[in-house]
């Protein structure tokens, strides 16, 4: 989801700023003025205001934040948000109150230069003589992380639903959500269900686990015209022909996105003209917006995710 959100949030930000200035003549003044612009949270906005507006402003982004679990060895996992609050209020108290700019720019450099991820140049560094790590030879034991669980994996079909002129169905994302305001094949969400967890009934404890965000929307992603689509290929006993014969589990589209990997099959459907009409009127009907259009024309002229691409290039 990342970069098309992150395109978004710039463009609604950028639209945002405009009208700011056009209602007051500046930039926002204030740190709250800041992080209310979409996209920009309180690192990026402590860091407008220190070294963009030469006010007080404190940073606290990936850089300074492994500067500070090295120099004061803090030892708590950094994606956890007690850690986060620690960091923070440790980066509150060594900002000073003059020139913070200054401050937060040496603080992102040393980050940047000296204390890097793998082997930090510590013998260069100014807070050698008091950096806790480096006194202990420990120096890339920070910042914690706790290990990652593997990704699960989840499961759609990609319709491929073509009419007699060989033009296929393109739906319209939504606005908010993986692939929003992109075009897509209609997608139907399903279960896994795996060859080997056929053959043997293993009883699944569910996990307790934080629903993320992005588990949310692949459960939001079933849109309303999907529901239509696929409510009316059932009704029209209508069966997609998978375009390939893999088993789900190496569908050959694999998209992955920050919790999970997400697999698509493309799935054939040839139609008939009279049924077209009579889909694209339940569409029209809902609002739904859609066009047919072959692989050329869809390529050149729809905005396409990777992974839809990826589909009419196979
Ligand atoms: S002494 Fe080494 S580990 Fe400590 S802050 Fe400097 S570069 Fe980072």
């Amino acid at each position: 989801m990342g970069y098309y959100a992150r395109a978004r949030n710039l463009h609604k930000g950028a639209k945002q700023l405009v009208a700011i200035i056009d209602e007051t003549g500046d930039y926002p003044q204030t740190l709250e003025g800041w992080e209310a612009i979409s996209g920009v949270g309180p690192s990026t906005a402590g860091a407008i205001m220190a070294m963009g507006l030469h006010q007080y402003g404190v940073i606290c982004d990936g850089n300074v934040k492994r500067v500070l679990t090295r120099w004061a060895a803090i030892d708590g996992d950094i994606t956890k948000s007690a850690t986060t609050k620690k960091l923070w209020a440790l980066a509150i108290r060594l900002t000073p109150k003059n020139n913070s700019g200054l401050f937060a720019q040496a603080m992102m450099d040393m980050g940047a230069t000296l204390c890097v991820r793998r082997s930090p140049s510590c013998s260069l560094c100014p807070l050698k003589d008091d950096c806790i790590a480096h006194a202990e030879g420990r120096e890339t034991d920070y910042p914690v992380k706790a290990k990652k669980l593997p990704k699960p994996s989840k499961f759609s079909n990609a319709l491929i639903m073509e009419n007699t002129q060989g033009e296929i169905l393109w739906l319209q994302r939504p606005d908010n959500g993986i692939w929003g305001g992109l075009w897509s094949l209609p997608l139907a969400f399903i279960e896994k269900v795996t060859a080997s967890e056929l053959a043997k009934p293993v009883e699944v404890q569910p996990q307790k686990h934080e629903v993320r965000s992005d588990e949310k929307v692949y459960e939001a992603e079933f849109t309303t015209a999907e529901q239509i689509i696929n409510e009316w290929l059932i009704e029209n006993e209508l069966v997609a022909q998978s375009v390939s014969n893999t088993l789900l589990d190496d569908a050959p589209i694999k998209h992955s996105l920050t919790h999970f990997h997400w697999y698509l099959q493309p799935q054939k459907l040839i139609i008939e003209d009279g049924k077209i009409a009579e889909l694209s009127a339940k569409l029209v009907a809902a609002n739904i917006i859609f066009k047919w259009l072959d692989h050329k024309k869809a390529h050149d002229s729809l905005g396409l995710p990777r992974a839809m691409i990826k589909i009419i290039e196979a």
